[in-house]
């Protein structure tokens, strides 16, 4: 595992911040790689830990509660056929999960954004920030007014 201070999503936001609380952060992800998926956001946990197992289970259940939200407000917003959520943490051991939206004409469908590409990428519309954070904040308060 790497060292904490060789790590990447410590020393760095990992995207263009959407929300955060003292616990995790939701970022829109502006990688080249994320061209081809308007709305591609990152959930990362502030804390550097590795595994969804070291969180204590409140923790966990509040990483799923912005998981979702984000998921929600990705819907929403982009509305792609399909979302990939996904948690590697191979290259970079710090916990934090892939909120990707799909469609099924995009570059990689139905394959992993990782594998390698089936045709040309389509130009879609960027996603606009300002209404990803909107609608990520109109979700979280939503999970808020829950029992
Ligand atoms: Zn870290």
């Amino acid at each position: 595992m790497a060292k904490k201070s060789e790590c990447e999503l410590c020393a760095d936001p990992g995207g263009d911040l959407l929300w955060e609380d003292a616990l995790c952060r939701v970022v829109r992800v502006t990688d080249p790689t994320a061209a081809a998926f308007p709305g591609f956001c990152r959930v990362v946990w502030h804390r550097h830990v590795a595994e969804m197992s070291d969180l204590a289970a409140e923790h966990a259940h509040h990483a799923l509660d912005i998981l979702l939200a984000t998921e929600r407000a990705l819907r929403r917003t982009v509305q792609p056929d399909k979302i990939n959520l996904a948690s590697l943490g191979n290259m970079v051991p710090h916990l934090h999960w892939h909120v990707i939206p799909r469609w099924k004409d995009d570059s990689h469908f139905p394959a992993p954004i990782w594998a390698g590409a089936q045709r040309e990428d389509i130009k879609r519309r960027t996603a606009d920030h300002a209404v990803l954070r909107k609608a990520l904040e109109t979700e979280l308060s939503t999970l808020n007014e829950m029992p």
